[in-house]
């Protein structure tokens, strides 16, 4: 009898971990929280391990109905060159005629979609339901993302050539080499896929954000205010975060010999180095890490992945073997890419894991006390929410923004001098980065992650800002009629 009167939510993600985690963790909460009936729609593509196992999981929770919408074949509709943004594009357009069916089917009486989504909303509007986009990044990208629309008829030539800042009105600006990647060159496919998603941005009819009031009032005061961005955007603004994903439960029977070392090591003494789901160094890069963390004489954690010819990038992403746990590959083995004799000398201070962890487990740990990240926004939220201060490594997508969103606002990270994708971080400068973030006495930066963390938990308990914005939105699906 409940089910009957229960407002349907359909939410859906474009392909990748990225993307997925955020969205199964406003999913868990829709449900929870505020007692809606859910069903998650994952655009499945070239699937990884990891990926898989998270989407068991969330079957077994039994939270939500998922269902797997499968991409066709797309290989005829890019090419080699194509960008992310360009290739999930293409997928979800591809993806928009079984999405439509299965949602005429569902009769959702809410749909909420990702950026790449946009698409997904005409479905919304054809069976006139509410529809609201789901930015799973912050309020300053999520500015510059939707004053791209004003940049591209503002801006002459290549954005990476200004010399000033962009001045977004009401936020922080934007410095050129900070950018987007897909604006790095705008005669791109990647750039007019790009602006597409910007624009998509302005049709929906709300924004979810996963970041929350405390640490970014400005910005998203400054989309929400009409004379502003508001007055481009039109909607309301809901920061929501941050939504993380909790420590993954069975990650320590799986991974007994590393979380057993983890238990001997003091009090926040380590410190764990990892490029999310698909960074990759150069060779160079990687031999200087190694260097580094061996001259910090720190401990560590360092997820490895073979490096890649050329400059530090994607590139594990984008040749479809993101998130994959083949560990067992012999050219991943470390010994073949790090420096000579740097496992054995470093045996007792460190521990090389291949490919893949349990970042979220880890980053919960009590030794845990740094983080190496190439600041993708959901290891950033899962650092910030433990309260781990950062060495912010941008390499590609928003990282870039991220890491001076980190250092420059928050003041919870430092990086290097020079952005690791135009120059190698050289040993020196990693292992000095090293000791700075890990002293553990008289440390500002220390101090303000555990501020950080504290807001981030004000924000998501009952009273907070980010349980009451998921409130209002519960309560406008409320108002929703049954399809
Ligand atoms: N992750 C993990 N183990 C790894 C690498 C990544 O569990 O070895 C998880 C990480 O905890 C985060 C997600 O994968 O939740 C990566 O998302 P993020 O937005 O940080 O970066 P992306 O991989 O999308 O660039």
């Amino acid at each position: 009898q409940m089910e009957i009167h229960m407002p349907h939510v359909a939410l859906l993600s474009s392909p990748g971990l990225g993307h997925i985690i955020p969205v199964i963790e406003l999913g868990k909460r829709l449900v929870l929280q505020h007692n809606l009936k859910l069903t998650i729609l994952v655009v499945a593509s070239q699937t990884s391990e990891a990926e898989d196992q998270l989407m068991k999981s969330v079957m077994s929770d039994k939270l939500c109905d998922i269902v797997e919408v499968a991409v066709p074949d797309i290989s005829d509709l890019i090419d080699a060159n194509d960008g992310i943004v360009t290739r999930l594009r293409v997928m979800m357009r591809q993806v928009c005629p079984s999405l439509r069916s299965v949602l005429c089917s569902l009769r959702p009486s809410v749909l909420i979609v990702d950026i790449f989504g946009f698409e997904a909303l005409s479905i919304a509007e054809e069976l006139k339901i509410p529809k609201f986009i789901y930015v799973a990044s912050h309020a300053w990208f999520t500015s510059l993302l939707i004053y791209t629309t004003v940049l591209d008829r503002q801006v002459q030539g290549q954005y990476v050539d200004q010399e000033e800042p962009f001045q977004i009105p009401g936020c922080s600006p934007v410095r050129p080499e900070d950018v987007f990647d897909p604006m790095l060159d705008r005669n791109t496919r990647e750039y007019q896929e790009y602006l597409r998603v910007a624009f998509g941005m302005l049709k929906s009819d709300g924004l979810l954000l996963n970041s929350w009031e405390d640490v970014q009032h400005k910005d998203l005061e400054s989309l929400r205010d009409p004379d502003l961005l508001g007055g481009i955007l039109k909607v309301p603004v809901y920061g929501i975060g941050p939504l993380v994903r909790p420590a993954e439960s069975n990650s320590q029977d799986s991974n007994r010999n590393l979380f057993d070392w983890l238990d001997k090591q003091s009090f926040e003494s380590v410190i764990f180095v990892s490029f999310g789901s698909g960074g990759t160094l150069s060779f160079e890069q990687t031999t200087e890490v190694a260097w580094g963390l061996e001259l910090s004489q720190q401990r560590f954690i360092w997820v490895t992945r073979p490096p890649t010819a050329g400059r530090a990038d994607s590139a594990f992403f984008s040749t479809g073997d993101g998130g994959s746990q083949q560990s067992d590959r012999d050219d991943h083995h470390p010994s073949n890419f790090l420096p000579e004799g740097f496992l054995s000398r470093t045996k007792n201070i460190g521990v090389v894991v291949q490919q893949w962890a349990p970042q979220a487990a880890l980053l919960s740990h009590p030794s845990v006390g740094g983080f190496l990240s190439h600041c993708g926004w959901n290891s950033t939220l899962e650092s910030l929410t433990n309260g781990v201060p950062m060495i912010a490594w941008p390499l590609y997508a928003e990282q870039r923004m991220n890491a001076t969103l980190l250092e420059e606002e928050l003041g919870v990270a430092v990086r290097p001098k020079v952005l690791p994708t135009k120059k190698v971080v050289e040993r020196d400068e990693t292992a000095t980065m090293v000791k700075q973030i890990m002293k553990l006495n008289n440390n500002p930066i220390r101090d303000r992650a555990r501020l950080i963390q504290h807001s981030a938990l004000k924000a998501l308990s009952e009273a907070g800002s980010s349980f009451i914005a998921l409130s209002q939105l519960a309560q406008q699906c409320q108002k929703c009629p049954n399809q």
